[in-house]
């Protein structure tokens, strides 16, 4: 798979450090139930780095599946500021952020459900048929893909004559299919027994290493936060602490420096 060249239409927002993936600045998000506000997300700073491999940790309602919202362009912040590839999502309008994610972006979300009467293969093609490739190409790259992820002898069954494991793989081959820059998961592994999400996680890091592939993964799991090389911690809609792994084996993280944050 070839992967992540940039942004081809840059606007004048354009940050010159093309490293940075993801940017998120003095981000707040609230949400307005009529009567009560929440404020889900206040004041966060951040930068991904191109092909880093970040976990996000935190208690339930503390804001992360906001955050990944906000970051992928599926929700709209309140104020502050989000870029992607250097661009700035406000520029761009709805259907240009529907397309850039179709094209750039991959999602393991939970409710990014499989169609249950289409068959795996299908399922993992639906993102490539949208977004206009011809059949017998999308049905190539589908194939192609649930190989990555162990499943082509699976490709003709439908989701519920799959495992728990072997669905989730689908949902990772469906959102990898267009190969992404940037993968966002909201609990990949969620609904994994620890076999299961041990497999998923060596999948994902070896994408990451040999594709450089960025990947943004909001989890409850260390097992799984320790084997990416970032851990991120919210509490009550803001960062409270940003780590980078020194040595694994060791089990040594070290602060982000300062240069790593926004
Ligand atoms: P997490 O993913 O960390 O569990 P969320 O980002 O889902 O947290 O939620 C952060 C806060 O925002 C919570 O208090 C939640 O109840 C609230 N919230 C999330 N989505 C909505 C929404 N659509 N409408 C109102 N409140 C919401
Ligand atoms: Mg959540």
């Amino acid at each position: 798979m070839s992967i992540a060249e940039p942004a081809s239409d840059q606007s004048a927002s354009v940050s010159q450090d093309q490293d940075r993936i993801i940017q998120a600045i003095d981000v707040v998000k609230t949400y307005d139930t009529g009567k009560v506000q929440v404020q889900a997300l206040r004041g966060v700073n951040l930068v991904i780095r191109r092909g880093e491999m970040v976990a996000i940790m935190g208690p339930s309602g503390c804001g992360k599946t906001t955050l990944l919202n906000c970051l992928s362009g599926l929700d709209v912040v309140d104020s502050g500021r989000i870029l992607v590839e250097g661009v700035d999502l406000a520029t761009m309008s709805d259907n240009k952020k529907t397309e850039y994610r179709a094209r750039r972006m991959g999602f393991v979300f939970q409710f990014y459900n499989l169609l249950p009467v289409l068959s795996a293969v299908e399922n993992v093609e639906l993102p490539l048929v949208v977004s206009g490739v011809p059949a017998r190409e999308a049905r190539r790259r589908a194939i192609e893909v649930l190989d990555v992820v162990h499943l082509v002898e699976w490709a003709s069954h439908k989701p519920s004559e799959l495992s728990g494991g072997q669905r989730q793989r689908v949902t990772i081959a469906r959102a990898l299919v267009n190969e992404p820059g940037i993968v966002w998961g909201d609990e990949p592994t969620g609904d994994l027994d620890s076999v299961n999400a041990g497999e998923i996680m060596d999948l994902l890091q070896d994408l990451n290493q040999k594709h450089n592939q960025t990947f943004v993964l909001v989890t409850h799991d260390l097992g799984v936060a320790q084997r990416t090389e970032r851990i991120i911690r919210m509490q009550d809609g803001q960062i409270i602490r940003d780590e980078r792994v020194i040595d694994r084996a060791a089990g040594i993280w070290a602060p982000a420096t300062e240069g790593e944050k926004a």
